[in-house]
Formats: structure tokens, sequence, C-alpha cells
């Protein structure tokens, strides 16, 4: 299979917070493998901008050095690097003051696509967006990309939204949720709407539940301070996780187009339901992973505050008041210091109505099983009939769909979801961003979740680092009679 690099128009490309971490280890990085892929065009600029005074020659010794960390060295070669770094600029800018804001404007060109790139703390967003009208940079067709957090609950994503739109429309504003650029999370659209399968059984006839779980490894790492405010709730549940379940639970958008694809996920958000206490379990991980060889701190240790309620996991149940979901619960779960690094979709469903066979010790129900890492792809599981002689006895065999092995050499260079969302502002196209109407909403539905625990004061339920999470997030299922799936070391 031949690979396609769809071309994009030359573009001026303005990352702030360029010498940041986010910019080193995937923007960066992201923007030389489109290059190597041949669709970063010729006449095209990538300009770091940060505060820290430097030349063009020392930001691309920093940019050469991002790539050499975190780009697989097969994949790197001397002369791309040289003609990659050959694009890149620099200029010393102030977020908070006017220097360096001149030099800029006079870098930028207005025959070509410009795009900005806020890789830096939302409380700069203001800012910069001022600034880039009042030394005239932006144009009307300029577009904005913005980080998460997009604010902590629904009064400060709306201001933030505000002071967005004092500068920019609505059309011209990419708020980045990196797990929609995620190639399954892609290929769960083209699943559900190209193909005629799946959609009569896409509801609650047929679905038991569907879960979905984002595990990790890792603690709090260098995020500490903004984790300690944050939570799992606000830091995975209230976007990608959200994300995630608008796209299972959506009806068909009437076109393939970013506004189209967006109302459909708000209607989910808005038919959530709000969630009540018993179904919701928090957790924080205590620091018991050493004897496993891994990091041993607790979350307590890692924020150092030994007072923290913050949640490092997170599971709930949601119910989703519309006549295709009444009655099929979604279970999200998600953690820090899990016993594997593991993101998946589960849709669990349905036992067949009268099961003709003697053998139901081994029947299990069809699950189709959505993985967004390890090993991106899809397998659906069924039951056939156990080969050889020992007469009509049950097995599970999975189909499996491994993007990687299905689409052969192309598969294993699935682009990064960074790269992929980073050439679709160039392109203009909004489809896989959230709109500030979404974020105000999935903030609106969370809120007071949020707001309740800070009343009560609620104390998350500690779990041992590489376990699955706190005892009672099983008991979330088990009284339903189910199960979680899994988690895998
Ligand atoms: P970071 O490592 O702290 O970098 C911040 C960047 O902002 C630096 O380049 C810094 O450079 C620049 N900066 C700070 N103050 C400035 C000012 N007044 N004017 C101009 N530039 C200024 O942060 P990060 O981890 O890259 O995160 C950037 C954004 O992405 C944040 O909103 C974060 O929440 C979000 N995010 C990050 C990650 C991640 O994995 N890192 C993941 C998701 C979202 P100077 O000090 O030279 O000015």
């Amino acid at each position: 299979m031949v690979s396609r690099v769809i071309p994009v128009d030359p573009f001026d490309l303005v990352v702030f917070g360029g010498t940041g971490d986010l910019a080193r280890r995937k923007i960066l990085p992201g923007l030389y493998r489109r290059f190597l892929a041949g669709q970063i065009p010729e006449g095209s600029r990538i300009i770091g901008a940060a505060r820290t005074e430097m030349g063009e020659a020392e930001f691309r010794g920093h940019v050469g050095r991002a790539i050499t960390e975190f780009v697989a060295s097969a994949k790197r070669s001397d002369d791309t690097l040289r003609g990659f770094l050959g694009i890149v600029g620099y200029a010393a800018v102030d977020a908070r003051g006017d220097d360096g804001w001149s030099e800029l404007a006079a870098l930028m060109r207005r025959d070509v696509v410009q795009a900005f790139y806020f890789s830096v703390a939302p409380s700069l967003f203001g800012g910069i967006a001022e600034r880039l009208h009042r030394f005239a940079i932006a144009t009307p067709a300029s577009r904005i990309v913005v980080e998460k957090p997009f604010g902590r609950d629904l009064a400060t994503a709306r201001a933030l939204n505000a002071t967005l739109a004092a500068h920019f429309d609505e059309s011209q504003i990419y708020r980045i949720d990196h797990y929609l650029g995620k190639e399954t999370v892609q290929n769960l659209m083209a699943v559900r709407f190209a193909n005629i399968l799946f959609e009569p059984l896409w509801n609650a006839r047929h679905v038991d539940h569907v879960q979905i779980t984002v595990a990790e490894t890792v603690g709090v790492g260098g995020r500490a301070a903004y984790y300690a405010r944050a939570g799992a709730m606000r830091d995975m549940v209230q976007n990608h996780l959200m994300q995630l379940l608008c796209l299972i639970a959506m009806e068909a958008p009437y076109r393939f187009e970013p506004d189209a694809v967006r109302d459909e996920k708000l209607k989910v958000i808005r038919a959530l339901q709000p969630v009540s206490p018993d179904d919701i379990v928090r957790g924080q991980y205590r620091g018991q992973a050493k004897k496993r060889g891994g990091a041993g701190n607790s979350f307590v240790e890692d924020v150092g505050d030994p007072a923290s309620r913050t949640e490092s996991y997170v599971a709930l149940k949601v119910e989703i008041a519309n006549w295709r979901w009444k009655g099929t619960p979604f279970y999200l779960r998600t953690g820090k210091r899990l016993r594997g690094r593991e993101s998946e979709i589960a849709i669990v469903f349905k036992e067949v109505p009268h099961s003709i066979f003697e053998d139901e010790e081994d029947w299990r129900e069809n699950v189709l099983s959505i993985r967004l890492q390890p090993n991106e792809g899809m397998t659906l599981s069924v039951m056939i009939k156990e080969p050889g002689p020992g007469g009509m006895r049950l097995t599970e065999v999975p189909l499996d769909m491994s993007f990687a092995e299905a689409l052969g050499e192309e598969g294993t260079d699935i682009p990064d979801a960074y790269e992929r969302l980073i050439m679709d502002v160039i392109r203009g196209n909004q489809t896989l961003f959230m709109r500030g109407d979404e974020v105000e909403a999935a903030w609106a539905w969370t809120d007071p979740i949020t707001a309740d625990w800070d009343r009560r004061d609620d104390r998350p339920r500690p779990y041992d680092s590489g376990s699955s999470g706190p005892e009672d997030a099983l008991m979330l299922l088990h009284r339903d009679g189910r199960r979680w799936r899994e988690i895998h070391e």
C-alpha cells in the first residue's frame, strides 16, 4: 500500500513555548517527521518563540537535540535534519510585555498560511492573543492552537473562551485534544460510519455496556504542581475520556465535516446524566512499587502534600439519556501507577437471546475491543466451535486487526497524533478539535461531581502502585453483575 501524503500549502508556524517540554517532546519531532514524509512544502517556516534570548543558530541546536532524542534513529538522516533546521527560526518575545513583538511581526509573511501554537501556560493565552493583534501580526485567516488544560471548571473555561473570542473567531481556534488525533480514534468513526455491519447493533438493545480504560504506569512525574490541583477527573475524564465516549455514542453526522461532527458530540455531552456519588470511585496511589522495581513514592509524596485529597484514579458509571443508549451504562476509568499502560474501549454486547448449545460455561459475550495503545487496532471476539472431534464445544477466538499488521509497512509508520493534528491546522480542518461549547458542556457535567467532593472533603481510596486500582472500583461493576476487563502488565 502506497502511503498517501496529502500536501498542504506553505505556512509560517509560530510555536510559543518553543523551548518548552511539549515542543521538545512532541511538536518539533512531529514536524520533523512530517518534513521527512514530504508533507511540509518548500517555503514553509517554523518559528520558535519564548522569553529566553537566543539566536537562530542556538535554537536550531535545541531543535536538533530534541529530534535526536525523540525521533527513532532509523528515521533520521543528516541531510533531512539539515534541511529541516533550515526552515527553523526563533523570536524572543515576552507574553507579558511588549519586548520582541515588533521583530516577530517583521518576520511574518502575509501570503502564506499563518498558525500560532500556544504551547504555554493558559494564563499567557490572553497576553499573546492581544499582542498578536496589537502588533498587527495575526490576520483574519490566522489560526491559533491551544493546549489543555482548557480551564479547571466551567467558569474558568468560559473566561478562557471569552479571552480568545475577544481576538479570534471560533473558526480560527483549534483546541487540541491529542486523543482525537490517534489513528484508532479516527478509525472508530470509519468503522461505525463506513460499514453497515455495526450500526444495527450499536444501541442499548444489543450493547450490554461499554468500558473505556486509560491506564498509565507513570506517576505524576514532572507535572506534580499542576496535577495536585487537577486530579484524574479534570486531567483525563473531562477531556480525553469524554471525547472517546462521544465518538462511540454519537449519531452519524450528516457529513464528515467539522461542525456536523462537533454538533453530534455536543448532543451526547448534553445527554449525560448527573452521576451519583455511589457511581464514582476515586483513588490515590500508595508507594509500594519499589518491590516491583518501580519508583516507590506515594502520590502524596510525589505532590509534596501529605494532606492532598486529589485523586490519581477515578472510575465512574455514566448514563446517557437518549433513545439509543438509555439502559446501557458506560464505565470509565483512568489512573496513574497502574499495573499496565493500556488504553482501550470495549463494546460488550449482550448475550444471545437463547442458547442452543449445552456448553454454556465456556460461553462469552462478543466484545469489540478498540485499542489505542499499545498496538493500535481492533479485535472482535467471536464464539466458534472448538476444533477437533470433541463434540460441539465452544471457544472464543479474536477476529484481530492490528493496524500495523493489516497495513504492512505503512501501518508501522502511523503518524503521531500531534503530527496529524498540526497538519490539520495548516489545512484549516477543525473536525478533530474541540469547539468552545463542547468544552463548556463537558465542564458543566463534571463541575457538580468535583464540587461535591470539595463540599464533602472526600478522601480518595488508597490503592497499591502497580495494581488495577482501588478495590471499590471492582465493586462498581460487580454489583451490576459485570467485571472490568483485565489491565495487562
Ligand atoms: P514548559 O516546559 O514549562 O514550557 C513553557 C514554555 O513557555 C517555555 O518555552 C517558556 O520559555 C515559555 N514561556 C514561559 N513564560 C513565558 C512568557 N512570559 N512569554 C513567552 N514565553 C513564555 O511547559 P510545557 O510542558 O511545554 O507545556 C506547555 C503547555 O502545554 C501548557 O499549557 C501545558 O499545560 C500544556 N501541555 C503540556 C503537556 C506536556 O506533556 N508537557 C501535555 C499536555 C498539555 P521561556 O522560559 O524561555 O520563556
